[in-house]
């Protein structure tokens, strides 16, 4: 059964849990499991938000033994924060359940691999994208396809393009420009879909926005963070703030709301700084951009005739983390989509290396969400990550980022 949530009731902007309550506060009420993927998915007390706050309330006081059952309620949260948004009291969860996952390392084999294989692929973004090509290699392999892990790799269809979206520093100049940004590009978008970076160049490009692409970038550290290699994941940060401490720009754009969540967010939490100007693409065209208004109208006159039933799919530290719900369908809507059941929301089930060490209440999830999209023609949605996990199952209709679609039409028009 389809078990659709309609988040206009609890969604509110000012409610963003930049600063997480301890866990220890809570009050067992549940408010929190109405929007959990994992207790909707399982309906399991120990997979969802308040068994996950009665155990970490209790690990935390050395309560409560080691056990796989613990292993299991903890690195199974999908770190999605929807818990913060339903709990009265702002608790969040997942703030608290990465902080835990420092003492869970080790536990399980299967992590102990990746966590060496990703320590080894992100610290270094020209061998990040190696390791991906390397991978499809194996993956297309007979027989060996269907092995763990390249079965996984295969599920998810990645094409590989032939080059990374970048490999130094390179600035692209605008006509007349009237301001710079810098792109936070990320490890997916680097490696897996590069066109969409391009995009985002040319419709800032088209904006008059010279746009910086500083070399000394590296993978946030989210899926480091998760793993419970916190003190490897801080590294990245601390480079990352580094490289784009000087780049004279008035924004950070990236196309990932993990990696934003991340650069503004998390690194302030764990290290007191962070990219401050760091903000996401439909929240920079409508605050930030004088010229949205003026592309609007020429996309409009573009695009009118093979407008459909569309889907916005909100990734969920977007609209969680981010706290942006209202600006993508706001966009959307004045360049002439017709969005279905705009309140709708629900998880994609990837969740990093989520949907990699838990295959099937990944599977479950991303099922329970596809549901959601019998009725549309296309479904648009601002994360890469969102984009690889629903083009798995998702064969028949189109799948794209936003970017693709503001900017696909700039790019036409560009040339
Ligand atoms: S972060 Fe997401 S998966 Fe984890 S407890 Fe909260 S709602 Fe559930
Ligand atoms: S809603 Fe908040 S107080 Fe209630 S169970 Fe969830 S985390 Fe605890």
């Amino acid at each position: 059964m389809n078990k659709v949530i309609h988040l206009s009731s609890v969604y509110s902007k000012d409610d963003v849990s930049h600063n997480p309550k301890d866990v220890s506060l809570c009050v067992q009420c549940g408010k929190c499991k109405a929007l959990c993927p994992t207790y909707i998915e399982s309906s399991s007390e120990v997979l969802g938000s308040r068994g996950r706050a009665a155990i970490l309330k209790k690990f935390n006081q050395g309560d409560v033994a080691f056990s796989k059952r613990l292993y299991e309620s903890l690195s199974s949260c999908i770190l999605c924060e929807a818990c913060s948004k339903s709990c009265p009291l702002q608790i969040n969860i997942a703030d608290a359940v990465y902080r835990s996952r420092k003492m869970l390392r080790g536990f399980d084999k299967k992590t102990i691999l990746l966590n060496y294989i990703l320590k080894f692929a992100l610290k270094n973004p020209s061998r990040t994208f190696k390791i991906f090509k390397l991978l499809k290699i194996i993956s297309d392999i007979p027989k060996v396809e269907m092995l763990y892990p390249f079965r996984y790799f295969n599920k998810l269809g990645v094409t590989m393009p032939d080059l990374p979206f970048k490999d130094k520093t390179t600035v692209f100049r605008a006509s007349s420009p009237k301001g710079r940004i810098a792109v936070f590009t990320g490890c997916v978008i680097n490696c897996l879909y590069p066109s969409y970076g391009k995009s985002l160049i040319n419709l800032l490009n088209s904006l008059r926005y010279d746009v910086i692409l500083p070399h000394g970038e590296f993978c946030c550290g989210a899926p480091l963070l998760e793993l419970g290699l916190e003190e490897d994941a801080m590294k990245l940060a601390e480079m990352n703030l580094y490289a784009f401490k000087n780049l004279n720009v008035e924004y950070t754009i990236s196309l990932c709301p993990t990696c934003i969540h991340f650069i503004k967010n998390i690194y302030k939490r764990y290290l007191g700084n962070s990219i401050d100007n760091a903000i996401d693409i439909s929240q920079f065209l409508i605050e930030k951009s004088s010229g949205f208004p003026e592309l609007a109208k020429k996309i409009k006159a573009t695009l009118n005739p093979y407008i459909a039933n569309t889907i916005y799919h909100d990734p969920c530290h977007s609209k969680y983390s981010l706290g942006i719900f209202s600006e993508p369908r706001y966009i959307l809507g004045k360049i002439g989509f017709n969005l279905t059941n705009p309140s709708e929301v629900g998880c994609c089930g990837l969740g990093g290396a989520f949907g990699f060490l838990f295959e099937g209440l990944s599977d479950g999830i991303l099922q329970n969400r596809l549901e959601s999209f019998k009725e549309a023609d296309m479904i648009i949605t601002s994360c890469p990550n969102c984009v690889l996990q629903l083009k798995s199952k998702i064969k028949d209709r189109q799948v794209t980022h936003i970017i693709d679609v503001i900017a696909g039409f700039v790019g036409k028009n560009n040339t």
